[in-house]
Formats: C-alpha cells, structure tokens, sequence
C-alpha cells in the first residue's frame, strides 16, 4: 500500500515523513534508540557538528519491488562507510547492526511512502552522525546523536537517463589531498556548495572536480563518482584518497566485469586524455547513473557519446544496477536486504 503522491515528479526535495529514528550516545555507549515524531533536533548551542563539522552522514534507497516486497541495497557498506568516516572524525561509531535495524525500522514505520513500483522513484535514507553537547574548545564530543529520517524521491539529476553536461573546476577544490575527501562530511559540502550554485547558473549539472595535487586528473562530480567507458571495453574510473568510495561505483565495477564482460580499471583519468572514452557517466546513490554529455574544461569543450542520447553501454550497466535494486535481476550474493 502507498499513499497517493505524484511518484513520477517528485525530484529530490525533503519531505518530513511520519517517522524517523533516533539514538544517543553518552557515557561511553549508544541507547538503544527508538522511532519518533518529532521531526526537529534539539542540541547545546555549543554542539562540535555546528562549529567545526563534526559530523558525517549517509544516502541510500529502498526499493519496491514488483511482488510489492520492500528491500535494500548493500546498507551493510553504509554501516561501513559511516563507521570509517566516525574514526576519521573521532566520533562515536554506529556499529552494523545497529544501523541496519535503525534503516529497517524507519522504512517500516513509513512504509506508505515508498513509493510503487514502476515509477522509478524510491525512498531515501539519511543516516546522520552529529557530536552534540558543550565543548567549545576544538576537541572530539563525548556525546552524539545518530538519527535516519526518510523521503520519497525521483532522479536527483534532472532528466534521469538523458545526458547532462558538467564543467570542470580549476578554481575550487572540493577536498584537500590528505584531507576529508575519503570521508561522507558536510565540510566537502560546503567546499562545493560556491562552485555548484556558479555551475548551475551558467547550465551545467554540477562541476567535475580535479586532484587538488596538480589539476590535472578527474576526482570526482561532488556528490557523485566518475566513469568513462574506453573504446577498448574498459570501465574506467579514478583512483584516489580524496574521493570518497562510492558504493554505487565499486558495484558497477563489479557488474561491468561479471555481467558485461568489460574490464574493471581503477586509475588515472587525465582531464586532457578524454577522447579515450566513448562514453562517461556520474553514479551514486542519489544520481544512480547519471549520462555525461559533454565536459567544458577551459576552451575544449568535450562530447562524450552525444549530448542527447545515452549510450549503449551506459544504458547496459544502468538496466542491469536498477534491475537489481528493484529486484527484477539477479543480485550477486548478500546485496540485497529485504525489510520484513
Ligand atoms: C555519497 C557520495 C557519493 C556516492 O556514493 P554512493 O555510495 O554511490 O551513494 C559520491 N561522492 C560523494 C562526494 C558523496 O558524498
């Protein structure tokens, strides 16, 4: 059962939904965390999240499947990846289990918000990992607040599989090279938020970052990882630590080499060396896949496949990621959760 929504244009846009979870630590542990109304945080003013970033979050979906069932996509690598970005920060970590039931509970209290399937749209997971409480000085919190909340949401690019087009920054880096560009923080965020909103104004999707070292390589897209398809059947994407792991990306590679018989390659991708692609593309939770059209770098202005039209290979990989999410195609094992 769904409540009656417009599924097919919902865009990625906050919706407060009935319910969210919430945990707190203190005195060395974590409560054990309950489902609640109350859609707003109440924190000290003093809070290490609000003056010096100390927090983390995370992205993932639900998917409705055909029989109607609710399932999950490898949430167990969020619980990972939250936990690595904890002990970066030096934050209280979220152990699996916990995050794990924690997701469960809020796609269950909120089951009549995700959304039907067919309609493409799914519902997205928060987790969010702030340090809470009074300490000015610039210090680890001893407390934290671990909270999901929920809601129902389209394509975060507009036009879902059509190609958009992205500029690449030689003014702005999102990270610094022994930074927190490994780590899912609001501090990237902010680093990107000036390039972004410049980005949008002048049309583009959203800017291509390059290594903060030299400017010379793709990173990635700022809130999404970079692929190119090779014209010798590569699928190529950057190797970095300033990039942060994006699950999304490490399953494509996977499925590029078990399901479509291309070779996986983590490396360099020179910004002047695009013409070795016939086809790129932006993945992550939020964008899923997203078709790059061109790449503006300075005065070259690069085509990829075709500014209008996604390519075949790109169009492979993006049937056979969603066909699992949805559970239309076979998952490579432990991938798949169902919410029961
Ligand atoms: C979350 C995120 C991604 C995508 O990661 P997924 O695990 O695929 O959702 C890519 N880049 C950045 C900067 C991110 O924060």
């Amino acid at each position: 059962m769904s409540i009656d929504l417009d599924w097919e244009n919902l865009g990625f846009n906050y919706r407060e939904l009935p319910f969210r979870y919430i945990s707190h630590f203190k005195d060395g542990k974590w409560d054990a965390g309950e489902l609640t109304g109350d859609a707003t945080l109440h924190i000290s003013e003093s809070s290490p999240a609000l003056h010096y970033g100390q927090q983390g979050f995370e992205g993932l979906k639900a998917y409705r499947t055909k029989d109607g069932s609710i399932q999950l996509f490898r949430p167990d690598r969020n619980a990972a990846r939250l936990q690595n970005t904890a002990r970066r920060l030096h934050m209280a970590e979220v152990p699996t289990d916990k995050f794990i039931d924690a997701v469960m509970q809020v796609v269950k209290a909120n089951e009549d918000f995700v959304p039907p399937y067919g309609t493409g749209a799914t519902l997205y997971l928060r987790p969010l990992l702030i340090g809470v409480g009074g300490i000015i000085g610039v210090h680890p919190a001893d407390e934290y607040i671990f909270t999901i909340f929920a809601m129902p949401v389209g394509n975060y690019f507009k036009g879902g599989l059509t190609p958009t087009n992205f500029i690449a920054s030689h003014d702005y880096d999102r990270a610094a090279p022994f930074g927190t560009g490994g780590s899912k923080v609001g501090g990237n965020y902010a680093a990107s938020i000036e390039p972004g909103e410049k980005a949008h104004a002048a049309g583009y999707s959203d800017v291509i970052y390059l290594d903060p070292a030299t400017h010379t390589k793709i990173e990635e897209v700022g809130s999404a990882n970079f692929f190119g398809i090779s014209k010798d059947g590569e699928f190529v994407t950057p190797l970095s630590p300033s990039i942060l792991p994006s699950i999304t990306k490490y399953s494509l590679l996977q499925l590029a080499e078990e399901r479509l018989g291309l070779k996986p390659v983590e490396g360099d991708v020179y910004i002047n060396d695009l013409d070795r692609f016939v086809e790129a593309g932006a993945c992550g939770t939020a964008a899923v896949i997203s078709p790059i059209g061109r790449i503006d770098n300075g005065d070259d202005k690069h085509v990829f496949y075709s500014e209008t039209e996604v390519g075949p290979v790109t169009r492979q990989l993006y049937d056979t990621l969603v066909g699992i999410q949805f559970g239309d195609v076979e998952a490579p094992a432990g991938w798949i959760y169902k919410v029961k």
